[in-house]
């Protein structure tokens, strides 16, 4: 691998003082709680998205001690919608040991940063540049991009050797100072340029700041890289989801079990098959059971074909989830229209009760 010399990070930190984002909310703060807050739900989340949510959240949240005492069910809620679960269910885990392991305060090293709930070595970086001035490099998904077209590192990066070799060349392109500013515009600066510039489908490379010494353009062969080759292989599943409603519009929500897909998440009562679905229903309502739509929806490891099947009960006769089916044991309650709202549902399921 043929590294560039001291130019390509003067170069960046230059354009990302010109060009870069610089009022981001997150940015206008050294708050730890604040950017690490911003770093964890960017994580494969758009800047555009993540702004709303984070303004909600750090307003009922707006440090690490509430959000330690905070209830697991609300922060689900905040979230609800920006996909990932896990990640609210960690930043949780990790509030309440910084409150406990650190006394409230964020440690400032990204080796004891990484030992949190839910901090990986990008984000631990990216915490010690922008908070605490550290000298450390990131390597999040924008920015392996980045370097993998600027180095033309073709070798597989699901191969965890080769991911260490592009992480050790991302420590050795850290810029040669030890200046807080700097490190913190270079950081920003790799970001910003694999957010804006160097894009998964044809990056801008015209407008790129380091087009001179990247190899891959130089080679014309930019989108060649990065190369990921084993891909998670995603299971599928159907699920068939109940909105039993009473008269009054009220509607039956059960809470998903921890672990599993939605953990934690208020969910309609859900069924492997029909007949499950069916067995659910006391018997003289079955007339009254109607399908209504179906749709796809992809997670990380799965994918979901849900069935969205509707039937009007008495408040006196809620669904019973058997034993055995998808849903298992799952206790419910009726929810009005505005207490549903104010709950952590999944995305689809939202969209549908909407
Ligand atoms: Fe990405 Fe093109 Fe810039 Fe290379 S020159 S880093 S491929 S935008």
């Amino acid at each position: 691998m043929h590294l560039p010399g001291p130019s390509f990070a003067r170069k960046i930190v230059l354009w990302q003082k010109r060009h870069g984002r610089h009022q981001l909310p997150w940015q206008r703060t050294r708050d730890p709680y604040a950017v690490w807050l911003s770093e964890v739900m960017l994580q494969q989340t758009q800047v555009s998205t993540v702004l709303e949510y984070f303004e909600r959240f750090i307003h009922r949240f707006p440090d690490v001690h509430s959000l330690a005492q905070g209830r697991l069910d609300e922060v689900l809620t905040l979230w609800s919608g920006l996909g990932y679960y896990s990640r609210a269910r960690h930043l949780h885990r990790c509030a309440q040991e910084v409150v406990e392991r650190w006394g409230g305060q964020f440690p400032s090293t990204a080796a004891e940063l990484m030992s949190l709930p839910g901090i990986g070595r990008s984000t631990a970086a990216a915490i010690a540049v922008f908070c605490f001035g550290q000298r450390e490099a990131i390597l999040d998904g924008n920015v392996r991009r980045v370097l993998a077209r600027v180095l033309a590192y073709g070798a597989d990066l699901s191969v965890a050797a080769h991911e260490r070799a592009l992480w050790d060349a991302a420590v050795t392109l850290l810029p040669d100072t030890d200046q807080a500013a700097s490190l913190a515009s270079y950081t920003q600066g790799l970001m910003d340029l694999g957010s804006s510039i160097c894009s998964v489908r044809q990056p801008k490379c015209a407008l790129c700041p380091v087009q001179t010494l990247c190899q891959g353009h130089l080679s014309n062969q930019a989108s060649a890289y990065p190369v990921k080759l084993r891909r998670t292989k995603r299971s599928t599943a159907q699920w068939w989801l109940l909105k039993a409603q009473t008269r009054s519009g009220e509607i039956w929500l059960t809470q998903r079990p921890s672990p599993g897909v939605w953990a934690g998440l208020y969910c309609l009562p859900w069924f492997d098959s029909m007949d499950q679905l069916f067995a659910a229903v006391p018997a003289h309502y079955h007339d009254r059971v109607r399908s209504t739509s179906s749709v796809r929806h992809a997670l990380t490891h799965k994918e979901l074909q849900l069935h969205f099947v509707v039937v009007q009960l008495p408040r006196t006769m809620p669904p019973v989830m058997a034993t055995g089916s998808a849903g298992a044991t799952a206790r419910g309650a009726w929810y009005t229209p505005a207490d549903w709202a104010a709950l952590g549902l999944p995305a689809p399921v939202r969209k549908f009760l909407m």
